[in-house]
This record gives C-alpha cells, structure tokens and sequence, in this order.
C-alpha cells in the first residue's frame, strides 16, 4: 500500500472531525494528520482507514477509533521526553501518536502474533518506541519503572496495583475500567501514597487479556 495525497486529504479531513468532537491539541491533531493509519489496517479495510471508527486487526483484537485515540493522547497531556508505558501495542498506531509526541516509549503486548507484526511494521515507518515487550500488561514493567504516564489501550476489569505503583509522583495513569463498556479514570500520583482519580465518560474497548501465571 502507498501513502497519497488522497489519503493526506482524508486524514486532514479526519483531524478535522477529531476538533469538532473536542480535540484540542494541536500537537495531537498534527499526529493523526501524519500518521498513515491506512497502513495500519488490513487492505481490505483501506477505504475506511480515515473514518472515526475502530477496525479489526490481527488476532481478534482491534485499533483503536482515533477519537479514542486523541482523547487518551490528549489526555495524558504527553510532553516531549515523557517516559510513557502504553499496555496493548495492537497495530502500533497509538505508539506511533505517542512516538509523534516525542515520547520515549515503552509498549507491551500480550498477543504474540500482534507484538511480532507491529514490531516489525512500525519500524519501517520510522517509528521506533525504547521498547516492544512481549508480555503481560498488567504486571507493568518494573524494571523501566517509574513513568511519567502510563496508558492502557483495552478494557481493564480493574485497575492493576503494579500500574499505580509505577508511577513518577506527578505521573498519569488513564485506564478504561469496566466488562462491556469502560469508563476512562485517570489517575494522578500527588505522592507516594495517594492518588486523585478522575472518571471521563464511557468507552468500549476490547477486553484486556487475562492475567497470567
Ligand atoms: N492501541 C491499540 C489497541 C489495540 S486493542 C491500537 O489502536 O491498535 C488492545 C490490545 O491490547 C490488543 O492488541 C490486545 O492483544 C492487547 N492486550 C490485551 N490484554 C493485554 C495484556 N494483559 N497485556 C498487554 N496487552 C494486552
């Protein structure tokens, strides 16, 4: 597949309806309007690739809608040199939103057949995170802990304590918490000890993966 000025045209138009649906951040709009997500999909998907709508990917799983997207992006407020986790790579076109902020990324996926393919892919487009793991979200990633942010991208059934506990003070966490539908808390670590956390509407995500053993 090819990057055209057609699909430049469609993801501008797509920054476009991202604004009017409250997206603020300029940094944020400039990622959707350079990232071929397109490519991100599976061909037959192509024409739909710059709706606001969520797609199958590989492995039953699915990308994000970029609304989703932008507002779990602008969210976080990610600044440049931000050290960030993201739990749940799927296709790579979140990481890529968090790499176009210039954040040092760290992006962990539990489906080996997805850490493989987007492992391989998103490099190709440039785009390259600190880290792929392959590995189990919920336990976070103590060995690069704390983080500044953390961002889940699948529909927790409650919050992980490790994710709380690898947080920078100051540091986010935004999670959507819940079964069928989600709503997107966030977490912000005011000390060691305690955390302020904030409920920002309902989302549907896929279900994150079952803890491991
Ligand atoms: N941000 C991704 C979202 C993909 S859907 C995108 O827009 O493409 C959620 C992803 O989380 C899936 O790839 C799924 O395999 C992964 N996932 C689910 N449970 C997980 C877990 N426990 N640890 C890490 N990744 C997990």
């Amino acid at each position: 597949m090819r990057d055209t000025a057609k699909h430049q045209g469609l993801r501008n138009q797509l920054a476009n309806v991202l604004q009017a649906k409250g997206i603020t951040d300029n940094n944020v709009l400039n990622a959707v309007r350079k990232i071929p997500r397109h490519l991100f999909i599976d061909s037959s998907f192509e024409s739909h690739a710059y709706q606001d709508k969520a797609f199958p990917i590989a492995a039953d799983q699915t990308i994000s809608q970029p609304y989703t997207v932008a507002f779990q992006s602008q969210t976080l407020k990610v600044n440049r040199g931000d050290k960030v986790l993201e739990i749940g790579t799927g296709s790579g076109y979140q990481t890529a939103v968090l790499l176009e902020l210039k954040a040092e990324v760290y992006s962990i996926e539990r489906q080996h057949e997805l850490f493989k393919k987007t492992s391989l892919f998103l490099p190709k487009l440039g785009y390259k995170p600190k880290k792929f793991i392959f590995g189990d979200g919920y336990k976070g990633l103590p060995e690069k802990a704390p983080f500044d942010k953390i961002i889940v991208t699948a529909g927790a059934p409650f919050v992980p304590k490790p994710l709380l506990s690898q947080l920078k003070v100051g540091g986010m966490l935004l999670i959507p918490v819940g079964d069928k539908t989600q709503i997107m808390t966030l977490f912000i670590r005011k000390s060691p000890k305690e955390f302020e956390k904030h409920e920002l509407g309902d989302f549907a995500f896929v279900p994150m993966l079952e803890e491991r053993n």
